[in-house]
């Protein structure tokens, strides 16, 4: 038995199968793995450090599989307005602007924000990678990261250069922060990246051992030049530049038909959605219950906080068992625990990350959801609670790789009030800037 133990006593359990049980969860924390699950382990057990969780429930941490952390900086910004024009009028003008400072004050804003509402591991595409990394680092999450490439609108030498600066990055840190960082190749979309370029993407990306992270079939504005220039569906194309393969995971695929939704399940490749962002942008709704039925592994992510305007994965759990049922006309679709998985095992299996169950043998990325508050009253089915009525703001413990990020909600790895002070400076500059 370790030397150096965490324990998570007196609550109850989500186990792999749904179940919940009355159980305590035993942590080394120099291997950041669970070593025991089970009732009373406490009375077998001196640990070196203990997390009460009595009165709440301990699951997986949640995996947040799409977003832009950086983009907290522009919550708020830019509203009520279609994906292209948001994006052209608004976002692009701003990010522009953003320096690696900024880049740093946005992310530590996520992270914090991440950390206080369960959230163990993420997938972010955006610029300045490394001060993301080193946030990370501090911040004591797990991510899979990656520098967003488009090179519509540049000359080729630019555009030669953003590839280069992807697969350069992704080279260098995957594996930092003790390994809790990895990394990904990660053109932007099947749009804002010429196609030659993606190629070269793609291949370096296999080259590197990384895997490929793209936004795909978001809007139906998207899908229809592809269709029309090229005779073939947006996933079709990307299965000819070898973009498919089950360690690729695609952001949102709205608008798939059904021979597309066959090739993602013949490929094994995941899809990430994003209902909130979907919503808000009026992409459209993805046919979750359809993905899920063909096999395909399904994930859920908040996008940027542009288009959400949090990054709480409750609410986006809450969303895709809603937003499934509307698109299916259905309101057996997407069931509490479809989504429910969807946003810890689903999450991590598409971003090839550790994590997603409590059990012997797993990663130590958990969250205890405090189960007092009167919108938790009664308990009839907690998996329902975690799908339709818990907050982030429920949970009390967050715990990545067996580590303590945050205690009876204190977060201890980020000093939570700087970072809001300091993001709320750069944001008002960054848009001054901007305008
Ligand atoms: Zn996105």
């Amino acid at each position: 038995m370790s030397s150096n133990t965490l324990l998570v006593a007196g609550g109850r359990v989500l186990r792999p199968d749904f179940e919940v049980v009355d159980a305590d969860v035993l942590i080394d924390r120099d291997d950041g793995v669970i070593d025991a699950v089970g009732p009373d382990l406490a009375a077998d057990h001196e640990a070196d450090e203990t997390l009460d969780a009595a009165g709440g429930l301990v699951i997986p941490g949640l995996v947040n599989a799409h977003t832009h952390v950086a983009m907290t900086l522009l919550r708020g910004y830019a509203d009520d307005k279609p994906l292209d024009a948001w994006l052209r009028e608004d976002i692009w003008p701003a990010e522009a602007e953003l320096g690696p400072e900024d880049v740093r004050a946005g992310a530590e804003l996520g992270l914090v924000e991440m950390i206080r509402s369960g959230t163990t591991a993420f997938a972010d595409m955006y610029f300045h990678v490394p001060e993301l990394v080193d946030a990370v680092d501090r911040a004591g999450l797990r991510a899979r990261l990656g520098h967003g490439v488009v090179t519509v609108g540049k000359d080729d030498e630019a555009a030669r250069a953003d590839v280069e600066e992807s697969v350069d990055v992704a080279r260098e840190y995957d594996g930092a922060a003790d390994g809790r960082v990895r990394t990904a190749v990660m053109p932007h979309s099947l749009t804002t990246v010429a196609e030659p370029l993606l190629r070269e993407a793609v291949d370096a990306a296999r080259d590197a051992g990384v895997p490929v992270h793209t936004h795909a079939n978001e809007t139906r504005e998207e899908v229809e030049p592809i269709v029309d220039e090229r005779g073939e569906r947006p996933l079709e194309y990307a299965d000819d530049v070898g973009l498919l393969s089950e360690t690729s995971f695609l952001a949102h695929g709205v608008h798939v038909d059904e021979a597309e939704i066959d090739l993602l399940a013949e490929r094994d490749a995941a899809v990430v959605h994003c209902p909130a962002s979907n919503m808000k942008l009026a992409s459209g709704i993805a046919p979750v219950q359809d993905l899920l039925d063909a096999g395909v592994t399904v994930a859920l992510g908040t996008d940027g906080a542009a288009s959400n305007n949090d990054l709480d994965l409750f609410d986006e759990l809450r969303d895709a068992a809603m937003l499934g049922k509307l698109g299916a006309d259905d309101a057996a679709a997407v069931p509490a625990a479809a989504a429910v998985r969807m946003a810890t095992e689903g999450g991590a299996a598409a971003l090839s990350l550790p994590g997603g169950r409590i059990e012997a043998g797993a990663a130590a990325d958990l969250a205890v959801v405090d189960l007092d508050a009167p919108h938790l009253a009664p308990a009839h089915d907690l998996v329902s609670h975690l799908a339709y009525a818990v907050r982030g703001s429920d949970v009390r413990h967050t715990v990545c790789d067996g580590q303590v990020l945050m205690r009876d909600r204190e977060v201890l790895t980020l000093d939570a009030e700087r970072v809001v002070e300091t993001a709320r400076k750069r944001a008002v500059d960054l848009v001054a800037r901007a305008e």
